[in-house]
């Protein structure tokens, strides 16, 4: 083990190219029959630029984002990298009420409030926060022109309209959400939550809004141990593994659609379901994951749907396995990104 760290320390960033090169060798990514339907570029929004100065020994995995970035510039020049653009007050209204937004920009959140949270304040945290939120919607957009887009970043969807929580500052899938319909891009999106913990801040947003369908597939003893309740939640035991999970998702999927027909699918994806996870209590592959992916691209493909990506929690024991989640689901992404679709 020391070796290894050695090793990481030493070689830096070409330890990481090579793991993750191995891994779209692999044949859970060469596999997809959908390769060849590629015919431009996805585009995926980055904000890891906006990095939180975080005490020293603090558990979230920050450097995870510039790491994916960096991979996927290495090891996928396809994929369009493009900086997030900053999300205003009045967008971030759409799903957070006034009074929160100005303590979270004016630097006036409490104590208890930065602690719920679980990053201090600071002018970064509320830039990052902007960027992850305008990525997604700069995602959704994008998705919507070509088929499929990415944020690299996002998926915090414990925020609440008036409190953040579990490392979410910011709904950033409610406020996209709700500022394509404004846009009059779409009117009816579905929410895939397919991190390992429930999206319970999406959940509670847009509990009352017939518009937005909720679907989470998340841990049954995993935080939030207060569950909100979704349009359609499934809760998975511990251990749960690949072939249990694939089958609750198609069957939650095919729920979802008899009851709901959306325009535009802002996918979670999680990567803390993998079994390699310090928090996540699944015990998902990599070809399980790689599978999850493709089940929810080829519904959305079956349908002529656009998908928007955000990548959620990831908390790998190993942060190089969390990363080659995430850039697993990019690379299957821009496999599944085509010429535009209609949707409006
Ligand atoms: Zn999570």
């Amino acid at each position: 083990m020391c070796q290894v760290s050695a090793l990481r320390r030493i070689r830096g960033f070409s330890f990481h190219r090579r793991t993750f090169a191995k891994i779209l060798s692999s044949r859970c990514v060469l596999d997809s029959p959908l390769l060849s339907f590629t015919s431009r570029p996805v585009r995926a929004f980055y904000s890891d630029r906006f990095v939180l100065p975080l005490p020293d020994g603090h558990r979230f995995p920050m450097q995870k984002y510039r790491m994916l970035r960096d991979a996927v510039a290495d090891v996928l020049p396809s994929v369009s990298l493009e900086e997030a653009p900053h999300t205003s007050d009045g967008v971030l209204a759409l799903a957070h009420h006034p009074h929160y937004i100005h303590r979270v920009t004016s630097g006036a959140l409490s104590d208890a409030e930065q602690k719920a949270i679980g990053f201090p304040w600071s002018p970064e945290m509320v830039e990052r926060s902007r960027r992850s939120a305008g990525a997604t919607i700069a995602a959704c957009r994008a998705a919507i022109m070509a088929g499929t887009a990415v944020n690299l970043a996002g998926g915090t969807h414990h925020a609440q309209s008036d409190r953040g929580e579990g490392f979410c500052v910011f709904n950033d899938a409610a406020i996209a959400a709700r500022l394509m319909q404004a846009e009059r891009r779409v009117s009816r999106v579905a929410v895939v939550d397919l991190d390992v913990h429930q999206g319970n801040g999406t959940a509670s947003i847009l509990a009352t809004d017939d518009s937005v369908f909720t679907l989470s597939l998340h841990g049954e003893n995993n935080y939030p141990f207060d569950k909100a309740v979704s349009d359609l939640d499934v809760a998975l035991p511990d251990g749960t593994d690949d072939d249990s999970y694939l089958a609750q998702l198609a069957s939650a999927l095919s729920q979802m659609f008899e009851r709901f027909s959306p325009q535009l699918i802002i996918y979670l994806a999680g990567a803390d379901p993998h079994e390699g996870d310090r928090l996540g209590r699944l015990k998902l592959s990599m070809a399980g994951l790689a599978a999850r992916d493709r089940m929810v691209f080829d519904a959305a493909r079956t349908r002529g749907l656009p998908v928007a990506v955000a990548m959620a929690g990831g908390y790998g024991r190993v942060i190089d396995d969390t990363v080659a989640v995430h850039l697993q689901t990019v690379s299957i992404a821009s496999s599944y990104c085509s010429a535009g679709l209609e949707t409006a």
